[in-house]
């Protein structure tokens, strides 16, 4: 796997433990800044949520980009990692009233506002202080995302957003408000998506309402079509950063901007993802009736997708180079889902063989739980070890 750590190295560490890889994810930071240069205006922001590491945050937040938050904590986080307030976008549901006061005093670039209840609370809250909030309305596309159906948001049946159908009704309310500023629409269709013809059609749905509010002469600043963009979990090495370059070029031919409009993304899992594995020790390798548990000393507390999500991630066993056997590779949290791959061939297990489960930077970390007392499991990055 990563050539920049030796074994010893990270043996010194208590497992399990996340080991980020700084050099992939600076050269990702950069690929995506490569890309983004030729269209002048295109933002990316990152999705704290995929990792809130504040080193990983500090790296991000020093190489340009904005962030894109979805709780008060993230926004705190954010600012503490060097991101400027008004680069932060804040999206959310359930957004309640001291996260949107913390967004009125931080002057956040913008809400992306998911009810006409919320526009009616961020609009009193900012009354109250004597201030105007930036809002975009995130609007739910109804535009399918071909993913696992725990992660698609853009549906009419999500919870996310505000129905294409109720967008005239939110627009005219927060034109008539005194206290929000409407400045742009924002999409999130869901993530891991690999098939570019899903961000088409949602680049054809925002052309077909940006048409009718032309027609309506609304002025609409920005547009934001959310993150999304999924790696390659089967071949981590093969393809360690995304396809950025189709990514952003399926936006530009597809999408139609007015002028002076600029483009915002949300990117999370492709930013992070590669860069990260979850190191873990092998406990005991235990022959069962039909198969054998290679048992290992992390569990779906410190890492949640392949119970979740039924999530693949490739393994690694960084100590044996023996031949090949099969095993299921289990942790000790008691739950029957508490594993993290069945009938897969590992160089042959020991007790005490570290593994590697790969991929392991976006959502795994920032999802840990102490469910059965168990101490959350630490990040380090390259230089640390
Ligand atoms: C989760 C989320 C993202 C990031 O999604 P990825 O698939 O990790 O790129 C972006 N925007 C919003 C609103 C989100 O909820």
């Amino acid at each position: 796997m990563h050539q920049l750590v030796s074994l010893d190295k990270l043996s010194t560490k208590q497992t399990p433990f996340y080991y980020y890889d700084t050099a992939l994810l600076k050269e990702t930071l950069q690929a995506i800044k490569t890309e983004i240069e030729q269209y002048e205006r295109f933002q990316v922001h990152y999705a704290v949520k995929a990792n809130a590491n504040a080193k990983l945050l500090n790296i991000i937040s020093q190489a340009g980009l904005e962030a894109d938050c979805v709780s008060g904590g993230e926004i705190l986080a954010a600012i503490d990692a060097g991101f400027s307030p008004n680069k932060i976008v804040y999206a959310g549901v359930g957004k309640s009233d001291w996260e949107i006061a913390l967004g009125i005093d931080q002057e956040i670039l913008c809400f992306n506002v998911e009810s006409i209840a919320e526009l009616e609370v961020i609009n009193e809250i900012a009354e109250k202080k004597g201030k105007i909030a930036r809002i975009a309305l995130r609007i739910n596309p109804d535009v399918e995302a071909h993913t696992h159906a725990n992660i698609t948001t853009g549906l009419a049946e999500n919870k996310f957003g505000i129905a294409l159908c109720e967008m005239k009704t939110a627009l005219e309310a927060c034109l008539r408000m005194k206290n929000v500023r409407f400045t742009g629409l924002h999409f999130h269709i869901g993530s891991q998506i690999l098939d570019m013809r899903d961000f088409v059609s949602l680049c054809d749905r925002i052309n077909q309402l940006q048409e009718e509010l032309h027609q309506h002469h609304v002025h609409v600043e920005s547009i934001n079509v959310g993150g999304g963009l999924g790696v390659n979990y089967e071949h981590p090495d093969q393809q360690p950063i995304p396809d950025f370059k189709a990514y952003f070029q399926t936006y530009a031919q597809h999408l139609k901007l007015y002028p002076h409009q600029t483009l915002h993304f949300e990117l999370g899992r492709s930013i992070v993802a590669q860069c990260g594995s979850l190191i873990t020790k092998v406990l005991y390798v235990k022959q069962g009736v039909r198969k054998k548990f290679c048992i290992v000393d992390a569990g779906m507390t410190d890492f949640i997708r392949p119970a979740l999500y039924q999530s693949r991630h490739q393994i690694e066993n960084l100590s044996s180079n023996d031949a090949h056997e099969t095993y299921d590779v289990v942790g000790p949290i008691c739950e029957s889902s508490d594993v993290f791959a069945k009938a897969i061939d590992l160089n042959q297990c020991h007790r005490c063989d570290l593994l590697a489960i790969r991929s392991a930077g976006a959502y795994g970390e920032v999802m840990a739980s102490q469910y059965n007392c168990r101490k959350l499991p630490k990040g380090y990055l390259t230089e640390d070890l």
